[in-house]
């Protein structure tokens, strides 16, 4: 068993969690991180592959206020699994303001990122990390009320997780089934995959008008800030293309990226 645990970070918001595998140990980056006598030429970042939690590995299902509310889709393991064995890292990265409005306390969030982390184990697969947002500008509890670096779309968490993993974002995907993901995964300049379960189908079929080049996502096109790189039907189709295009090598091509929607739309949540 593991614990998360607070994180005391250097981003500007410091309330970051991470459910790490360092069980028992005080939290100190070195423990992941390069080792600090190795300059970054000599120590290759890992690529890693974002994955938002609820509608993404889990059904949605509003709030996971108790346990017994998680539902891990089914190919949620073979994906990780997939992602595992082609050697990349994989975070889960999710926005709970539930626990700042009260909805469910902080405890729950490490008990139900423990359940995920023995569902994944008992079919072979391991997240890397897990880190949440616990805060809302407008949050009933006063104590997580702010404008934070971390809740998505911002992009706190995938900045503080390749600090402490050792993670090259130049390389990133994030896999999501909302416009947050999704513009998240843009401002980071990760490769970004819209998945079709959770409240992914309703973003595609309503947002896919503002897109550019909308119908050819199957084909793969050039990336436009704002919108998925790619649309996948659930989490080991991404999985599958993720591994497929890494072989590719197709991220060292950041030609791709071109230009921006004037607005995205974060309305859906
Ligand atoms: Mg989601
Ligand atoms: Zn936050």
């Amino acid at each position: 068993m593991t614990r998360t645990r607070q994180l005391a970070g250097p981003t500007p918001d410091s309330a970051h969690s991470v459910d790490g595998s360092r069980a028992g140990l005080p939290f100190d980056s070195s423990l992941t991180a390069p080792p600090r006598s190795l300059s970054l030429s000599e120590v290759e970042p890992r690529s890693v592959v974002f994955l938002d939690r609820d509608g993404t590995i889990s059904e949605e299902v509003g709030y996971v206020n108790h346990i017994d509310r998680l539902r891990l889709f089914p190919w949620a393991a073979p994906a990780v699994r997939k992602l595992n064995e082609a050697g990349m890292a994989v975070v889960v990265v999710t926005n709970q303001s539930g626990v700042g409005q009260g909805y469910f306390p902080e405890q729950l969030v490490h008990r139900v990122h423990e359940r995920i982390r023995e569902e994944l184990a008992s079919q072979g697969a391991q997240v890397d990390a897990f880190y949440y947002c616990p805060h809302h500008p407008n949050a009933r509890l006063p104590a997580y009320r702010k404008v934070c670096a971390c809740r998505k779309p911002e992009t706190g968490m995938l900045q503080q997780a390749a600090a402490d993993l050792g993670l090259d974002l130049g390389s990133a995907y994030v896999v999501g089934d909302s416009a947050r993901d999704i513009e998240m995964g843009s401002r980071a300049r990760a490769r970004t995959v819209l998945v079709l379960t959770g409240y992914g189908k309703g973003n595609y079929e309503y947002r896919r008008a503002e897109w550019v080049n909308p119908f050819d996502f199957a084909q793969g096109h050039e990336h436009v800030e704002g919108q998925p790189d790619w649309v996948a039907e659930n989490l080991l189709e991404a999985a599958e293309r993720i591994v497929a295009e890494t072989r590719q090598g197709v991220l060292k091509s950041k030609s791709l990226r071109v230009r921006r929607l004037k607005d995205p739309g974060l309305k859906d949540q």
